[in-house]
């Protein structure tokens, strides 16, 4: 039950995907416009419209004419991108400002800001370098001004990364980013992969889901069957009845295991050889709580956090690898937190669980790249679950509005991501951490 406090302004519904529907509701505005004053030869923009196209999506590579700037009051876009990968100093920046200031207000609701940059580290100049970072703190401050669900992000792709965006634009403009924003996120080359359905584009793959009797799991599991893959649900035991009924909704099978055990990571790797014949993806979801401020933090809370949330993790992974479970174009997904990024009171066990998630998918990524696979963090931010709605009625309204989008998500926006993350076209985006958290103010 959301509280409606006077004077403070209520949330927008955000657009959340579903199956079937358009990839954005209206018009995309696409920039800078040939016409810039300052030369500005970007290398994705052109590649974009044209994918943009293929998907029945209205490209407008400039302000319509006889509108006004941004298009006119009767125009309003789904969506407003800027390949700004050509901008190599600091001049050419007033060309984004140009492009976008005036379009921006004419954001539809649950519209996008997606911006195309050139990786900083990749920049063969101080002032490429400065000018690339600028759009960082670009983005994040559009996020913070935009209204009605709107959101803001930003694509580093690096040479060549070009011809393996699809999935990732795709995710940014659809709703399945619903409560993504401010994030800045870098592509790197990957194998092309031809995603033959974009309704099922998980077609044939065998997922693995940990913490999947409930809460995220569920929705992470549901979400992955929706887009076409075999998931199996793995939880506790003592979960199992529940466990039981999320595999018949997604029609899966279920693996009762208790992660921490000495013998889950062979007893896991072994069934999913024998029964699966390996797996594609693995999200490694589950996770507990026991919050205590540091002064009062028992041994015995301290090291079961780690264990459930990192050490089970570090001992699974060993053993899919070293068992050879996962396939060519495996995706390892592993479930971090905005704790873990910003630290939290009463959290320092569960802050560091997720924080050292965040190093062990930063350590494994190029061992992964090796084997053609990748492995990704998300850090949820405040999600509605069983565990948010424990909270204290001042903690949770407090939890729920400190972010751009000025309230909570749901399961579904960090299922969603997952499914991104696990698609095989989404090879490129490897060691990475994305918040899916509305842009809250922790951690960003
Ligand atoms: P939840 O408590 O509802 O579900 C967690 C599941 O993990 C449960 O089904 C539980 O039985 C299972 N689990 C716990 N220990 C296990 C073990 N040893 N072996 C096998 N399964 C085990 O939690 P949730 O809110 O759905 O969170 C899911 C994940 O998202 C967790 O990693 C959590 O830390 C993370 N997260 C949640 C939020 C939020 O707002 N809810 C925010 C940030 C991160």
């Amino acid at each position: 039950m959301k509280l409606k406090i006077p004077g403070v302004p209520q949330a927008t519904p955000l657009r959340r995907y579903s199956p079937g529907q358009p990839l954005v509701e209206g018009p995309v505005l696409i920039g800078p416009p040939a016409s810039n004053s300052l030369p500005l030869v970007g290398r994705v923009g052109e590649g974009v419209s044209k994918l943009l196209e293929r998907a029945n999506v209205s490209v407008f590579p400039s302000p319509l004419v006889g509108e006004g700037q941004g298009g006119g009051s009767s125009q309003r876009w789904a969506a407003i991108l800027f390949d700004a990968t050509g901008i190599v100093d600091v001049a050419r920046l007033s060309a984004l400002h140009a492009f976008i200031a005036p379009a921006f207000r004419y954001l539809r609701p649950s519209g996008r800001l997606l911006v195309f940059g050139t990786p900083p580290e990749d920049s063969s100049t101080s002032q490429q370098a400065a000018a690339q970072r600028a759009l960082d703190g670009f983005i994040r401050s559009a996020g913070k001004e935009a209204r009605l669900g709107s959101t803001a992000n930003l694509l580093y792709v690096g040479q060549v990364a070009e011809s393996s965006l699809e999935s990732t634009l795709r995710f940014f403009l659809s709703g399945r980013s619903a409560y993504v924003s401010g994030q800045v996120l870098r592509l790197r080359p990957a194998e092309p992969v031809s995603t033959p359905d974009w309704n099922r584009p998980l077609t044939d793959r065998v997922a693995v889901v940990t913490g999947a009797a409930r809460g995220i799991g569920a929705a992470i599991s549901e979400t992955l069957a929706r887009d076409g893959a075999q998931v199996v649900v793995v939880d506790v035991p003592a979960q199992g009845a529940a466990l039981a009924e999320v595999a018949n909704r997604v029609d899966g099978t279920a693996f009762q295991v208790d992660i921490t055990s000495k013998e889950a990571p062979v007893h896991l790797a072994g069934y999913l050889n024998e029964r699966h014949g390996g797996a594609d993806i693995f999200v490694h979801n589950a996770g507990i709580t026991r919050d205590r401020s540091l002064v009062n933090m028992p041994a015995d809370q301290w090291a079961s956090v780690l264990d459930v949330n990192l050490g089970a993790q570090l001992r699974i992974n060993e053993a899919l690898l070293d068992q050879n479970v996962l396939h060519a174009g495996g995706r390892v997904i592993c479930i971090s937190s905005t704790s873990g990024i910003a630290g939290n009171r009463g959290q320092t066990n569960y802050a560091a669980s997720k924080a050292g998630i965040i190093g062990m998918v930063q350590a494994m990524a190029s061992e992964m790249a090796k084997r053609e696979m990748t492995v990704n963090a998300i850090a949820p931010g405040f999600i509605e679950t069983a565990m948010t709605r424990a909270m204290p009625l001042a903690t949770r309204e407090i939890g729920r509005r400190i972010n751009s989008l000025n309230q909570g998500g749901l399961p579904v926006d960090v299922a969603e991501a997952v499914a991104w993350l696990g698609q095989p076209g989404t090879g490129g985006v490897n060691g990475q951490v994305v918040r899916v958290c509305g842009q809250s103010i922790l951690g960003a």
